[in-house]
């Protein structure tokens, strides 16, 4: 693969997707939760189609898939192999008007974010590894979406690459863009019937040389306090205040394993939203763990502390409900060895040292492993996600294109 050429493919893309505004939304159950997302989905099957491809699927539910037909002669063909990246950003930044700085030879001083804030080498030691390089960060007032449009790029470069390649063999690929990732919803009524591949790697990890087979188990819990309401100053004795309630529960929960006080290998419980008033209250709250043995006993201490609160408030009530998530994907990955070992074969040769470590979070990917499809997680670049402090370096975007390149290699090799 020429890198120039490439990353010129990689950058034009990535800049037209990052213009269009896909935050996620998880208050909104329809799939995609908003607007934009269709509008990138639309752009990127008229991308595809515009390379020529004809099997481009975009269901009703945003997954859109587009087959790549081998162009290998003959009969003995390799495995179909898959790669996926999805199109929406977190919910937790704004998404909207995004005017990605583009910083060419970079000094590797700090670089300002607008006139309010700055990314800060003491903060960003990697920034030093790209001195001279160019590096794409936000204005401060937005984050920048390289998680995941970075991944999106990538996938998008390569195909156009082997378009105007066609001298490059390669076999059967399937693409995969899904919506809402970030809300926990992106593989939700996934077609799984219309897939065929052996494995599908994830373009939605960080930085240069990242790969990942094993994530959290996460369970969401909605907690919600009812409380017993008179007039304030009739209250004594009778009023159960639902605000009391929750504060009390999340006194109880272990401030120690919080997502502040945590990282490697240590699960957390955290409390992300809480909204209501005395009368009723409803409290979000995600479980993190890397064994299911521990994701258990969390959600025992989650429930025997919502009884105790139940105990101590009189006529109050507090239901619970827990909602599975995703698994740690490692165990269903760990049952097809040659997926990581093409993938580490690839990182290698072009260049780089493998960074092989749990993700603290999860993807698709691991829903679609427990699928029973293969999917571990390879670095697209970015820094720092769901942040106004988001970066990515150009080079690290093209390294991702060069091992997405080199396992469709490695693969061709390969029997189905
Ligand atoms: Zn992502």
């Amino acid at each position: 693969m020429n890198t120039a050429t490439i990353e010129q493919l990689i950058v034009e893309r990535f800049l037209r997707y990052t213009a269009i505004d896909t935050r996620s939304d998880d208050h909104i159950a329809t799939k995609p939760s908003t607007a934009g997302q269709w509008d990138l989905l639309h752009l990127l099957v008229k991308e595809l189609k515009e390379l020529g491809l004809e099997d481009v699927l975009l269901n009703a539910d945003g997954f859109l898939i587009a087959r790549i037909p081998s162009n290998i002669p003959g009969s003995a063909q390799p495995p179909v192999i898959g790669f996926m990246a999805h199109v929406d950003t977190s919910p937790d930044m704004p998404g909207n008007g995004v005017r990605p700085q583009i910083i060419e030879a970079y000094d590797g001083s700090d670089i300002p974010l607008g006139d309010q804030w700055t990314l800060t080498t003491a903060d960003n030691p990697l920034l030093k590894k790209y001195v001279g390089s160019t590096i794409i960060t936000t204005d401060g007032r937005t984050l920048l979406g390289a998680d995941d449009k970075a991944g999106v790029a990538e996938i998008m470069a390569v195909l156009q690459y082997y378009h105007d390649h066609p001298e490059i063999r390669h076999g059967a690929l399937e693409i995969i863009f899904t919506a809402d990732e970030e809300t926990g919803h992106g593989m939700d009524g996934f077609p799984l019937e219309q897939l065929h591949a052996r494995c599908c790697y994830t373009m939605d990890g960080g930085r240069s040389g990242e790969i990942e087979s094993e994530c959290f188990h996460a369970n969401r819990v909605d907690i919600t306090f009812t409380g017993v309401m008179y007039h304030p100053g009739a209250a004594r004795g009778r009023m159960v205040n639902a605000i009391t309630m929750a504060n009390r529960f999340c006194m109880m929960i272990p401030q120690s394993e919080s997502p502040e006080t945590t990282d490697e290998r240590e699960g957390y419980y955290y409390l992300g939203e809480i909204s209501g008033d005395s009368s009723s209250c409803t409290l979000i709250m995600n479980l993190r763990d890397f064994e299911a043995s521990g994701m258990e006993r969390r959600i025992r201490v989650v429930e025997a502390t919502a009884h105790a609160v139940q105990e101590s408030s009189a006529a109050g009530k507090v239901d619970l409900k827990v909602i599975k998530q995703y698994v740690n994907m490692a165990e269903y990955v760990s049952k097809d060895p040659l997926v990581m070992e093409k993938l580490q074969q690839a990182v290698e040769r072009a260049g780089i040292t493998p960074i092989m470590q749990p993700i603290r979070g999860g993807t698709d990917g691991a829903r679609l492993s427990e699928m029973g499809i293969p999917a571990p997680n390879i670095f697209a670049g970015g820094v720092n996600f769901h942040s106004r402090f988001e970066w990515v370096a150009v080079p690290a975007m093209v390294e991702a294109a060069v091992v997405i390149d080199t396992l469709i290699h490695l693969w061709s090799s390969e029997q189905a």
